[in-house]
């Protein structure tokens, strides 16, 4: 540094004459001293301001031959000074580090601020620097000062003081005071320029390091744009990643690095434009590389304005992604490639719990359950039911999710109107999709209508309601709810939930299937039972106790039966409950509220109407009216009867009675139930109308017999009578030897002779019945029988035109009740005689073994096969009694004495072909020991 050196004789000038010389050569002192340090401090590139200093201090104590001159800096906010350099010119040294505080000096600081400079002659009694008197002056002797502020850029730097060391105050003079100042400005000066040297050389060093920097980014392309996107600068990054070399990169346009395609688009002055108005634009894209390959770019495009605004280039920086990209789309072909697994997972789970339960709430919750998460918070499965009901089945939900607070109260199964976009995905078969919601709902928060229930609970972000389609039917819906917003269903979310929605109503109208025939054979086998029931009692209040047994547990949890007796008195024959610890509240119903034509309950409603009463759900509400009282409802209650239903019992347009099942809760009837019931109560009231039917032909039948059996005792004496008179008188005749009155006495005793088998036939009937048939026993010849009977039909057999054979090989002999074998004989003979129409008859008798056999063969008009097994039946005949007379007892008479001798009695015939009736009869036959060969079969085999 040239610092002017003054000269002892400019510096000891103080002569008065010598005033204005000095001054002058002051003012040029400060001007080289200015000069010289701003130029030292502006060409060094690390200005040093405290050496400049120190040498302008001393210049300056040198020139005003001042003892102490400093430099002192004020703190920031000025609330102290402390002193960075004090020259001592007797020392020739410097010092500094002292600090004065504002708060101790007040005067002095406010005197700085407000004035040039202070001149303190006497500057232990000027009032501006008299403060420092005590602390300051008097210690190093100082007398005078005089101190320049130092202004930096409008703002109060330092000061420079001097001081004046001596035994009397120094008057400063004009020029002193000038120079002062112009030392004062000459330290600004010199502050200013340190500190614009310093900005510039730390500007350049930061260029520099940015420079280095650019240049030393490799892996991104930094790149300097015009503003017409010309390349201005391009650093080793864009070198590497685009493959120019700076050179042939600058002067080229932006656009030349972008495919021709998209530059056909015109995207790269629309990205141009872009961070023109935004100032920063963030793309990715495919750019162009000198070799003509591609790489996808991440770009930030910045606008570069000056501070006017204007727009004086961009900046790009841009990084290779093409690895990134890849990568990225890999995970996200994993992501989708797990996604479409955990969707196919959800899909193929959903359809084993489908395919492994018929129970189909109990499934559907399962199938709801899994949806969640995996479909959204929320997953609601609503099931159209009968009557355009929709019952919701399944609430399944997210843990937190909205929906946790809100499953339950949700169009429970008891309640209400199906919601709107339920009833539409229902009547449409076309799902709903509502990515977003928000516009929705912001128009929800007006209205308050009942609509849109759904949406205003859970206020899901997103939702989806797919039908469930199974055989061109819509069965119910699948609704899924997402509550956050930024993931909105897609339509690949859309197709998942149909296909779940699709698999789900195959399997409930599988399980729906499965349910009717299930309960279709269930009520098959209920009623083939209950037939078999029915048939086995012909008494009535049998069956119609089994009937109540039956019912329960399969149809209800009780039943009880009414009928309407004669006088059309109403009675409650049975009762049952499947819970025996029930049945005395049966029994309290029946005691304190007795069916009465007066009362209401279902059984006397369906007795007065003929009509079924089906309560599916019997309410408190619809129980009342069918009630007498509260505590015959309570008593009903108790018996669980939440569903009810009440049938009649009509036969042949008769109406007989009431069935009345009920049920707890676990079920409720419907349709199926009623039908059931009603079959029931068909098959049960022709069972009651045939034992009713029975019983009275029972009677009537008995009251038959008794007539018969009254009637022939009655008719019997007066026959023997007159039997007895007519032989009396053929006796007479033919001694008279009239012959005419002889034929006419015979044909009158044929005719009494046939009214008394005719009567004796009867009184066996009646016998038969009443169990006075009785037999004697005792060894006989049944060849010698047959021939002795025969010989009896012969004058019959004659006037009938009628030949009598008898084949037999000899005597066979049993035993037997000669009488009723007579009978038996006579019986078949007169038959065949009656039925031959002039043809022979033969009689055989012959021995087989043990059995002796009798056979009665004719060649008349023979039997139909239908009334082969009837004719043995009592009054059974098979002519028209208009051609041939009789009552239909002979062959019943027959067989009854034949089986009583443990034989047995069969017929061959066929219509015009004769008939053939074949007796067997055990030889040695003893009562009370069944024979292996007896009933009316084909006689053995030879
Ligand atoms: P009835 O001869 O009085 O009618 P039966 O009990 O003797 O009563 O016979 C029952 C029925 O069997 C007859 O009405 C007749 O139709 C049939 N029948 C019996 N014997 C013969 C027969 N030999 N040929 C044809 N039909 C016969």
């Amino acid at each position: 540094m040239t610092v002017p050196e003054a000269t002892s004789e400019e510096a000891g000038m103080d002569v008065p004459g010598a005033v204005l010389e000095r001054g002058h050569v002051l003012h040029r002192q400060s001007v080289l001293l200015e000069q010289s340090v701003l130029l030292e401090l502006a060409a060094s590139q690390a200005p040093d301001f405290q050496a400049s200093l120190r040498q302008i201090l001393k210049s300056d104590a040198e020139l005003l031959g001042v003892e102490r001159v400093s430099y002192w800096s004020f703190s920031a906010g000025a609330e102290a000074i402390r002193c960075d350099v004090l020259y001592r010119r007797d020392a020739n040294a410097f010092d500094g580090g002292t600090e004065l505080r504002r708060r101790d000096f007040p005067r002095y600081f406010q005197a700085l601020l407000d004035e040039l400079y202070i001149a303190a002659d006497d500057a232990r009694r000027d009032g501006r620097t008299s403060e420092f008197t005590e602390s300051y002056l008097k210690p190093r002797g100082i007398t005078a000062m005089l101190d320049v502020p130092v202004w930096v850029r409008g703002s109060l730097g330092g000061v420079v003081c001097h001081e004046h060391v001596g035994g009397a105050p120094r008057v400063w003079t004009a020029e002193e005071q000038a120079f002062a100042r112009s030392i004062g400005h000459v330290v600004s000066m010199a502050l200013e320029t340190a500190e614009r040297t310093r900005a510039e050389e730390s500007l350049r060093r930061s260029e520099e390091r940015f420079r280095l920097l650019v240049d030393g980014v490799k892996d991104q392309a930094l790149i300097m744009l015009d503003p017409e996107g010309l390349v201005v600068s391009w650093n080793a990054g864009a070198q590497r990643i685009l493959g120019y070399e700076a050179a042939e990169a600058l002067g080229k346009h932006f656009s030349d690095f972008h495919p021709p395609d998209s530059v056909a688009r015109g995207r790269p002055q629309a990205q141009l434009r872009g961070a023109t108005a935004r100032g920063r634009l963030e793309v990715e894209g495919w750019r162009l590389r000198k070799d003509g390959t591609r790489f996808w770019a991440g770009v930030v495009l910045t606008s570069l304005r000056d501070e006017h605004g204007r727009l004086r280039g961009f900046a790009e920086v841009s990084r290779d992604m093409t690895e990134r990209k890849r990568a990225e789309r890999q995970q996200r072909l994993l992501a989708a490639a797990s996604a479409a697994e955990q969707q196919q997972r959800l899909l193929a789970e959903a359809s084993a719990v489908l395919v492994s339960s018929l129970d189909s709430d109990a499934a559907l919750t399962a199938v709801a359950h899994r949806a969640v998460p995996l479909l959204g918070d929320t997953c609601l499965i609503h099931l159209q039911e009968g009557g355009g009901r929709v019952r919701r089945v399944a609430c399944e939900h997210a843990p937190g999710s909205r929906a946790e607070r809100h499953c339950g109260d949700l169009l429970g199964p008891e309640e209400g109107e199906a919601p709107t976009e339920l009833v539409r995905v229902l009547r449409t078969g076309r799902s709903r999709f509502l990515p977003d919601t928000s516009r929705l709902l912001q128009r929800l928060g007006e209205e308050d209508s009942g609509r849109f229930v759904l949406f205003r609970r859970f206020r899901p972000a997103s939702v989806l309601v797919a039908p469930m389609l199974a055989r061109g039917r819509t069965l119910g819906t699948l609704t899924l709810f997402r509550e956050e917003l930024g993931h909105p269903y897609t339509r690949g979310e859309q197709a998942l939930a149909e296909e779940l929605a699709r698999r789900t109503a195959y399997a409930v109208d599988n399980a729906r299937l499965y349910e009717e025939l299930r309960r279709a054979e269930q009520s098959q086998r209920f009623l083939g039972e209950a037939t078999k029931v029915l048939v086995e009692s012909l008494d009535y209040e049998t069956t119609l106790s089994r009937v109540s047994r039956l019912g329960v547990p399969l149809l209800a949890d009780w039943c009880v039966v009414d009928v309407v007796e004669e006088g059309n008195v109403l009675r409650r024959v049975a009762a049952a409950h499947a819970d025996p610890a029930r049945e005395p509240l049966l029994r309290e119903l029946q005691v304190r509220y007795p069916a009465r034509w007066d009362t209401n309950p279902p059984a006397t409603r369906v007795l007065r109407s003929c009509q079924p009463e089906l309560y599916s759900d019997l309410s408190d509400a619809r129980l009342l009216p069918l009630v007498e009282s509260p505590a015959h409802a309570r008593l009903i209650r108790e018996l669980g009867s939440d569903t009810v239903l009440a049938v009649p019992l009509v036969a042949r347009g008769r109406i007989l009675g009431a069935l009345t099942f009920g049920a707890a809760r676990k079920r409720r009837y419907g349709p199926v139930d009623l039908l059931l019931a009603e079959e029931l109560s068909h098959r049960t009231a022709m069972a009651i109308d045939n034992a009713r039917l029975y019983q009275e032909a029972q009677k009537a039948i008995n009251l038959r017999d008794e007539f018969l059996s009254i009637a022939s005792h009655e008719l019997r004496t007066p026959i023997t009578t007159l039997h007895l008179q007519l032989q009396h008188l053929q006796r007479h005749c033919a001694k008279s030897g009239d012959a005419t009155l002889c034929r006419r006495l015979d044909i009158s005793a044929r005719q009494i002779h046939r009214l008394d088998k005719l009567i004796e036939g009867l009184l066996d009937v009646s016998r038969i019945s009443t169990g006075q048939f009785r037999f004697n026993l005792e060894p006989l010849d049944l060849t010698q029988l047959a021939s002795e009977v025969l010989e009896q039909f012969q004058q019959e057999a004659a006037r009938a035109d009628c030949r009598l054979v008898l084949r037999a090989e000899g005597p066979v002999t049993g035993r037997y009740d000669r009488l009723r074998l007579e009978q038996v004989l006579a019986n078949l003979l007169s038959n065949a005689i009656k039925y031959a129409a002039g043809g022979p008859v033969t009689v055989g008798v012959e021995e087989r073994g043990d059995f002796a056999r009798l056979t009665v063969q004719d060649q008349g008009i023979g039997i139909p096969e239908k009334d082969l097994s009837r004719i043995f039946g009592r009054f059974e005949r098979a002519v028209s009694p208009r051609n041939y007379g009789g009552l239909g007892l002979g062959l019943f008479i027959t067989r009854q004495i034949v089986e009583a001798h443990g034989g047995s009695i069969a017929v061959k015939s066929r219509p015009g072909e004769g008939s053939t009736f074949t007796v067997d009869l055990p030889r040695d036959f003893r009562p009370g020991v069944k024979s292996a060969r007896a009933g009316p079969t084909e006689g053995p085999e030879p």
